[in-house]
């Protein structure tokens, strides 16, 4: 009932610094509220997606993720594909920004190539010909299937690590080296991590509150599996997502893309919809996403903005089904000015959260970096000056 370390919460944050804290040789434990993982780790594209992270440290940590990740899924005997992206240009403006984009900086680190039409049909048969200008291919990202990753993860930590977990098991309070659980009981630990994701409110409310961490919601669809050998190749991106990642944010034509969806089409704006597509490993297509934020957020989903995103879809993408199979959301906290957030609460107890929608792509390495800081008194206040 003694760990060194108890992390509350069974996404991948919380794997992150199981995973992290368990390769050091320290006794772990696991408490997640249901039976198993059921947040926004299993609710994603399953991209690990380093060319939207700036060029700097926070794409370096992408790039130490992807190591992680393609390591993760060795040990744990779950696909972890080398698929790449492909951003595709169905306008002037947007293979503009795509121009500049593998023109500068701000490509740092990427395996980057401006590909023709023609060099597109090679690379994916999903893409729209009508109007495709050109693309951006990168050959850096990954792809998972969440729910498949998440539970062999938590399979291979204990059963290779002997971390401990606890499903059904909701944490409702939490002091310097010790849990409690709803129904009164308490494990005690070193050290304590709280990576309980969205359900920010319910632990040190306070905290978050004094980050300003906001709440969002994303609707995503899956489509019937494609046939059999049919294959989605890089994960797609469109021009739309060219106005969401901030890696494009110094291309000087992105303004231009920027006003024109802002000028034809504002319902886009309005519920944050940009499109992409990555491939389960069934053969599905998981197809996304929008954003809606804090108050703007229903407890219901919007039949509209399915609607507009499977427009938007297809426009650029021509696939043999788009029969959708599965409709669903997520939710995530998001940090409003930094990647994400590391708070000590109480001594040695950790809140890390506020990754938005790149917790799949950052959240092994930093877990990693806060785990290896917090052996080292000395590099603490740098992790707080770094985050
Ligand atoms: C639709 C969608 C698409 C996305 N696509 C991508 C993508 O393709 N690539 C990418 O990098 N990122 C993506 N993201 C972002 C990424 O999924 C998140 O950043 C990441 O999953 C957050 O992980 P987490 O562990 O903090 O949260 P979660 O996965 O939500 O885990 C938190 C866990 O804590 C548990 N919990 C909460 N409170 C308690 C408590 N008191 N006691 C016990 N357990 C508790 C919950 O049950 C939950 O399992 C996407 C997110 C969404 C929603």
């Amino acid at each position: 009932m003694h760990y060194d370390l108890i992390v509350v919460g069974g996404g991948i944050v919380g794997l992150g610094h199981a995973w992290a804290a368990a390769k050091q040789g320290q006794t772990v434990a696991v408490f997640d509220n249901n039976s198993r993982a059921e947040g926004a780790s299993i609710r994603n594209f399953g991209m690990i997606w380093p060319i939207g992270q700036p060029a700097g440290p926070q794409r370096d940590l992408a790039f130490r993720s992807r190591e992680l990740w393609l390591e993760m899924g060795a040990a744990a005997g779950f696909p972890v594909r080398k698929c790449g992206s492909l951003h595709l240009a169905h306008h002037e403006d947007e293979l503009a920004v795509l121009q500049e984009f593998a023109a500068s900086t701000a490509a740092d680190g990427l395996d980057v190539e401006l590909v023709t039409p023609e060099r597109i049909a090679e690379l994916t048969p999903a893409a729209n010909p009508s109007g495709l200008q050109g693309g951006l291919y990168s050959r850096t990202e990954l792809r998972v299937t969440p729910p498949t990753a998440v539970s062999s993860i938590s399979a291979y930590l204990a059963a290779g690590h002997d971390v401990k977990f606890h499903f059904d098991t909701p944490i409702t309070r939490v002091d310097s080296g010790e849990v409690t659980a709803s129904n009164g009981q308490t494990w005690t630990a070193e050290r304590i991590v709280i990576a309980n994701g969205a359900y920010f409110q319910h632990l040190f409310p306070e905290a978050h509150q004094a980050e300003r961490l906001r709440l969002c919601k994303l609707q995503m669809m899956l489509t019937d599996a494609q046939p059999a050998g049919w294959n989605l190749g890089p994960h797609i991106a469109s021009g739309l997502t060219l106005r969401h990642y901030p890696s494009f944010s110094s291309c000087p034509s992105l303004a231009a893309v920027k006003q024109r969806f802002a000028q034809d089409s504002p319902e886009l704006d309005r519920f944050g919809i940009h499109v992409m597509a990555s491939q389960a490993d069934n053969g599905s297509l998981i197809l996304g996403d929008s954003h809606e934020y804090d108050d703007d957020i229903e407890p219901v989903d919007k039949a509209e903005i399915d609607a507009l995103m499977l427009r938007e879809l297809q426009k650029i993408m021509d696939v043999p089904t788009w029969n959708i199979t599965r409709r669903w959301h997520g939710l995530y906290a998001k940090h409003p000015a930094q990647m994400c957030f590391v708070r000590e609460v109480r001594p040695e107890v950790l809140v890390v959260n506020g990754f938005g929608g790149n917790g799949m792509t950052l959240a092994l390495a930093f877990s990693e970096s806060v785990i290896h800081r917090w052996q080292d008194s000395a590099q603490w206040e740098l992790l707080h000056e770094t985050h």
